[in-house]
């Protein structure tokens, strides 16, 4: 296990013990790491019954990317209770597209709601780490979670994917613009999960059987998966790693033609 005694991250987008972000608390508070975390109103009641369960949370304000006053407002309540304190580690576990994003053909797609969706799930790791910038110590470590469709055509996915590509450019233009001053930014493309988020999006289940059918390691991937690499991107081990895109999806992304078409 990674020793991250004395450091302490902010956490953003656990809504439920599924959540990948609680996955990743669960492995940065096991490496000694202090946690604070920004939730959703809409999840607050789960988040109060899980913040009991992890003593490494010091702190959970509540978060909106939505807008640039209510992402501030987090920042605002951890400088006011924690005075002088910085953190190492931000995590940007965030998604999110309104319904009609999936229910329609994606010519059809009204501009508010592509708007929408690249804003909560794109342009706001510029807006975090914006607002974060003056709370994060010198050489730290950001990691956003994308997925695959940023590259390549995942049907039912739609106006996501622009967003997962976005998020993805965000990632290397932060890291360049933050690197400079010893900042990392990276980003780790999961493999499908199932997951609050996960199951708004049409065929999901689908998707998942496909994955553990014809990834190489024939499997789907875990949250502790995704935490794992997550744990090792905020660690010093990983100190000349910036603007990557990692994948950690039992290396489906590798594949082209499906092995299950030669049964
Ligand atoms: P999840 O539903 O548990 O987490 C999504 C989080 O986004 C929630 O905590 C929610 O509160 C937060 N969120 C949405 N809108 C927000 C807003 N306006 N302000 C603040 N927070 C907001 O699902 P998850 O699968 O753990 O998703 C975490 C990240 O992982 C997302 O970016 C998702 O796209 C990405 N991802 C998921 C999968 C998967 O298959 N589950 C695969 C690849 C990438």
């Amino acid at each position: 296990m990674l020793n991250l005694e004395g450091k302490t991250a902010f956490v953003f987008g656990v809504a439920s013990e599924d959540s990948i972000a609680w996955a990743i608390c669960q492995q940065l508070a096991a490496a000694g790491c202090r946690l604070f975390l920004g939730y959703q109103k809409r999840f607050m009641s789960r988040v109060f019954q899980l913040k009991d369960q992890l003593p490494a949370i010091e702190g959970f304000y509540p978060l909106d990317v939505a807008a640039d006053e209510s992402t501030r407002e987090f920042f605002d309540a951890f400088a006011a209770d924690h005075p002088g304190r910085q953190a190492d580690v931000l995590v940007h576990a965030i998604g999110f597209a309104p319904r009609t994003c999936f229910d329609r053909p994606i010519l059809f797609v009204e501009d508010a709601d592509i708007n929408t969706a690249m804003t909560i799930s794109a342009n706001s790791l510029q807006r975090c780490l914006r607002h974060a910038l003056p709370y994060l110590a010198p050489g730290s470590s950001t990691i956003t979670l994308t997925y695959a469709a940023s590259t390549r055509y995942v049907p039912s996915y739609g106006i996501m994917s622009m967003a997962k590509a976005a998020l993805e450019c965000w990632t290397r233009e932060l890291a360049c613009h933050l690197g400079p001053e010893g900042h990392r930014i990276n980003a780790i493309s999961s493999g499908p999960i199932r997951t609050i988020a996960a199951s708004g999006i049409p065929g999901f289940d689908n998707i998942l059987n496909h994955v553990a059918d014809n990834a190489p390691l024939r499997r789907n991937v875990t949250q502790d998966d995704v935490a794992g690499a997550t744990l090792w991107l905020a660690s010093p081990l990983a100190a000349g790693v910036t603007g990557q895109v990692i994948h950690v999806d039992a290396g489906y992304s590798i594949t082209m033609v499906p092995e299950t078409i030669m049964a």
